[in-house]
């Protein structure tokens, strides 16, 4: 099978005393202590540039939580897919729901700036999940598949495209889904794939978010078709990351 990835996504949080927790998560799995899975973390723009000198050469991957779909250019304030990569990342986070949520992002701009993670040579990992409402509603299955169909690039190989499942409701809140729900959706999305990309498509890792702890990930990260988990406040400290990772 393919190989696990437990990635973090600090989101806004971190200064750079935190770098030491990302220090600590290159020594453990430099020292074999933190399972199969492969470690990626993703901390805010202004930590990545010491971030990536600190994981140089090591098996601790990175990326950016977010990219611009332009490459360069007079776009204030954003970060360019090629930036992340000219310090060596090796994925960018798109379509989060706080930036689809807060930044009122659509699947057609999540798609286009996926596109340009990957001509920037990065892999994308494309987020998607329902709210509370359209979950209620029944349509939980129908929104994560529009938003499927619509954010992921379609010229994509297997390898360069992650796509994480975070329900909205799930994330932040310590709520997590039943197990049999996180399997119908990734079942969904795994033939999703397979429409997308062909054969292919039973390679590209599929995250489950939301509420990701040390005592859930076991459980959450055994479901059929969950190949790793991106996790938010349980990333923020290396003793929990890692015990996250330790679920495989
Ligand atoms: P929490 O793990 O804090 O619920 O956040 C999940 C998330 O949004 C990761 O992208």
């Amino acid at each position: 099978g393919v190989r696990p990835l437990v990635a973090g996504n600090w989101k806004m949080n971190g200064l750079k005393a935190s770098l030491a927790e990302i220090e600590a998560m290159r020594k453990a799995v430099e020292a074999g202590e933190a399972g199969a899975a492969e470690l990626a973390v993703c901390p805010p723009f202004t930590l990545i540039a010491a971030a990536a000198a600190r994981l140089e050469g090591g098996p601790v991957t990175f990326g950016g939580q977010d990219c611009s779909p332009h490459a360069s250019g007079a776009y204030t304030g954003d970060t360019s897919a090629v930036m992340l990569k000219d310090l060596g990342a090796t994925y960018a986070i798109v379509g989060h729901s706080e930036r689809r949520t807060y930044h009122r992002e659509t699947d057609a701009d999540v798609r286009a700036k996926a596109e340009a993670a990957l001509k920037a040579g990065l892999v994308a990992i494309v987020c998607v999940g329902e709210t509370r409402a359209e979950r209620e509603a029944g349509e939980a299955i129908a929104i994560v598949s529009r938003q499927v169909r619509g954010s992921t690039p379609p010229d994509g190989a297997p390898d360069t495209v992650v796509v994480a499942y975070e329900p909205v409701w799930a994330i932040g809140t310590g709520l997590t889904p039943t197990a049999a729900d996180v399997a119908e959706v990734h079942k969904a999305i795994r033939a999703l794939l397979g429409e997308i990309y062909g054969a292919g498509g039973a390679t590209v890792r599929i995250l489950y978010g939301g509420s990701v702890k040390p005592a859930n990930a076991k459980e959450l990260l055994g479901i059929d078709n969950v190949d790793g988990a991106l996790v938010g406040g349980a990333s923020l400290k290396a003793s929990d990351f890692l015990a996250i990772a330790a679920a495989y």
